[in-house]
């Protein structure tokens, strides 16, 4: 079984069915993880130091933070929509308000 050389650096041989060696498999892996220039990473817009979820702007956690927000939103917009609901009349009795003049 002949040993084949690793055809990037010409120095190491390599081992199985690797096609580069190990040295230059560390070396790649080393860049690709400095310069992440695979534009499927793209970095939270709220936080920017987390990656965004695929499809999204946003992180994990600034997404799981905008629900919320979003929900406490929602929530009182109901509120509102429930005392504007309410007749006025009702919440302010002002034909009783006699006792407390002077
Ligand atoms: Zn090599
Ligand atoms: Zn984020």
């Amino acid at each position: 079984m002949a040993l084949r050389k690793c055809p990037k650096c010409e120095l190491n041989y390599l081992r199985g069915n690797e096609t580069i060696c190990r040295v230059c498999a560390a070396e790649m892996d080393k860049k690709r993880r400095h310069e992440p220039d695979e534009d499927e990473i793209i970095m939270c817009t709220e936080c920017g130091e987390r990656p965004a979820v695929r499809g999204k702007d946003l992180c994990e956690e600034c997404l799981r933070e905008q629900k919320r927000q979003a929900d406490l939103e929602l929530h009182a917009d109901q509120v509102r929509a429930d005392e504007a609901d309410d007749p006025i009349e009702e919440a302010f009795p002002v034909e009783d308000d006699e006792d407390s003049t002077d």
